[in-house]
């Protein structure tokens, strides 16, 4: 097959390519043994990120980001994911479009130029141990007292929790509203507030190296100025509008994740033999290895269709939730088909197959479980 080109990579985004593949390569894959140990990247790590350019690729210059557009966040993705690599970096994207979309000038001046430089690690907190998927009901509230919201309860599988000196907290500022304008979100600056706490990092199945921790509130006091958006009561919508970016980046991770699988096979089927032939001589394996390449690359058309209507201003929600659903389901099938053409050696921790198989499982799972999105796809129809 003649090499397949995204369409929206052009010079610019592949010169931007080579500086994050040659950075990720230097700086942080010969480290990930021992991130994956600690449960998190080091400290310095969000610095070095920073000055290298990989923070904020998708947010205006003016403030501090690289001006580029959601082709430079997905090459992003790509290359750590290409090099078996979890940092935190896709949330810290995430939270700075809130901050963007909603925030003021003031509040996008304060915010997105440390988070840019790494100097501000940021996390988002939405889900509750009793409010995964049912986000109407958190019970997280942020009472107004005076110039500041007094804010108690407490938040789950919060990723970056750990190193976080920002939170883009989903609250409840109206317990009286309708579920759909209850909810706020306020910008909680982390360092030194009194009444706030991070717990251990989760011990979780794969992705060790990012840390997921619960958070706590106990009247933590938060300068009423950190709303965003104009009013009360808008969280829920800005969720709504704001979680079709994640989901897109988890689709970029799938794709990368499903290719990476594919050829690291075809490779093991070349070189591991049985009955006196490589496996790959073997037809169940050339049939396998065909439907998970087949897979990748519908995969691959598909999402290279929704990253140019993103980066053209033109996706919608029910697409993103397609892309979320099926490309993440597509990732675990091929990567479990991997893992049985590695025979035992796929089920070993030192393999990097059996890493992804593990890392990979949650994607179905978490920014709106894939039931979720086949919910928002249907209402569509
Ligand atoms: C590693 C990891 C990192 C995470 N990072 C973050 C983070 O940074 N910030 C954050 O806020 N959250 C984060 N999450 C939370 C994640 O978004 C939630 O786990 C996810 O939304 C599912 O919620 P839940 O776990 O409460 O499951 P539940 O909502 O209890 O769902 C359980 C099952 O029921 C199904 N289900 C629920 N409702 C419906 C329905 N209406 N129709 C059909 N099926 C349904 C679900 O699909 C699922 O299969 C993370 C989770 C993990 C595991």
């Amino acid at each position: 097959m003649a090499e397949y080109q995204s369409p929206w990579v052009n010079d610019d985004v592949r010169m931007y390519r080579e500086t994050v593949r040659q950075f990720v390569a230097r700086e942080f894959a010969p480290q990930q043994a021992r991130w994956r140990s600690q449960h998190r990247a080091d400290p310095e790590a969000w610095i070095k990120a920073g000055a290298a350019g990989l923070l904020l690729p998708d947010v205006p210059e003016e403030y501090g980001g690289g001006g580029g557009t959601f082709a430079h966040e997905a090459v992003v993705i790509e290359e750590l994911t290409r090099a078996g690599v979890h940092f935190g970096s896709g949330i810290q994207s995430i939270v700075a479009h809130y901050i963007l979309a909603y925030g003021s000038e003031e509040q996008k001046r304060r915010w997105l130029p440390p988070m840019a430089r790494g100097a501000l690690v940021a996390a988002i907190a939405m889900t509750e141990p009793g409010a995964g998927s049912d986000l109407q009901a958190i019970k997280t509230s942020a009472r107004r007292d005076g110039a500041h919201y007094v804010i108690s309860g407490s938040k789950t599988f919060i990723t970056n929790a750990s190193q976080a000196g920002l939170v883009c907290l989903a609250a409840k500022t109206d317990p009286r509203a309708a579920p759909m304008r209850a909810l706020s979100l306020i910008i909680v600056e982390t360092a030194g507030l009194a009444g706030y706490d991070v717990g251990r990092p989760l011990e979780k199945v794969g992705m060790h190296a990012q840390d997921t921790c619960e958070i706590f509130f106990d009247a933590a006091r938060v300068p009423a100025a950190n709303l965003l958006g104009a009013a009360e009561g808008r969280g829920f919508a800005q969720m709504m509008e704001q979680l079709p970016y994640e989901r897109l980046s988890i689709g970029v991770s799938a794709v990368a994740s499903a290719e990476l699988a594919v050829a690291m096979t075809a490779r093991y089927a070349k070189e591991r033999r049985a009955f006196g032939k490589p496996l790959m001589d073997l037809q169940n394996t050339r049939f396998e290895l065909a439907q998970c390449s087949s897979e990748s690359h519908i995969g691959r058309v598909f999402l290279d269709s929704c990253i140019a209507r993103q980066i053209a201003g033109e996706l919608d929600a029910t697409a993103t939730a397609m892309a979320k659903f099926w490309l993440t389901d597509m990732q675990c099938r091929v990567i479990d088909d991997c893992v049985q053409l590695h025979g035992g050696y796929g089920y070993m921790t030192e393999t990097p197959i059996a890493r992804m198989w593990a890392d990979s499982r949650v994607q179905r799972i978490y920014a709106g479980s894939n039931e979720i999105m086949k919910e928002l796809i249907a209402w569509s129809l």
